[in-house]
C-alpha cells in the first residue's frame, strides 16, 4: 500500500471537517449594547447617540418605544437618555432587539440596510437590499 497517498487522503477529509458548516449570506447585524448606570430612581443610558446612530433610526422613534415598553417616561439629554426608575442593562438590551426586529431589520432578507417610511397614517419599512416593503405597526 502507499502509505503517501492513504495520508493524503486522510488530510483531505480532515480539511473537509474543518470547513464552517454554516455560511452567511448576510452579515449578521450587532444590536449595539447598552452602557447604563443607576442614579437614584433613574436609569441613564450613556451611549444613548451611539445606539441610535447605529441603528440608524430618529432618536425620538426609539426613546418613544422604549416608553412605551417600559411605561415610564423618558428624555434625551445630549448624547445620554435618561428613563425614570431602574432597569437592566439586559432587559433594555432585549427591548432594543425587539425595536430592531420590528422596525429596522428586514422580515424578507434580515439586512440591516432598511429605511423608516411615514405615508398617511402607515409606516413601513422599506430594504435597500431587496427591495421588499413591509408596513410596521405604528408607535402612538
Ligand atoms: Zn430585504
Amino acid at each position: 500500500m502507499d502509505v503517501n497517498f492513504f495520508n493524503y487522503d486522510e488530510m483531505l477529509k480532515k480539511a473537509k471537517e474543518q470547513v464552517p458548516p454554516d455560511i452567511y449570506h448576510h452579515k449578521r447585524f450587532e444590536i449595539p449594547v447598552v452602557d447604563l448606570f443607576i442614579e437614584g430612581n433613574r436609569t441613564v443610558v450613556q451611549n444613548w447617540k451611539d445606539i441610535t446612530t447605529r441603528l440608524n433610526r430618529d432618536p425620538a422613534h426609539l426613546l418613544k418605544f422604549l416608553t412605551r415598553e417600559l411605561a415610564t417616561a423618558g428624555t434625551m439629554d445630549g448624547p445620554r437618555a435618561i428613563f425614570q426608575g431602574k432597569f437592566s442593562k439586559n432587559f433594555l438590551n432585549d427591548l432594543i432587539e425587539r425595536y430592531a426586529k420590528r422596525y429596522l431589520i428586514c422580515p424578507t432578507c434580515t439586512s440591516p440596510d432598511t429605511i423608516l417610511l411615514k405615508e398617511g397614517p402607515y409606516h413601513f419599512i422599506k430594504c435597500e437590499a431587496c427591495g421588499a416593503k413591509e408596513a410596521v405597526p405604528k408607535l402612538k
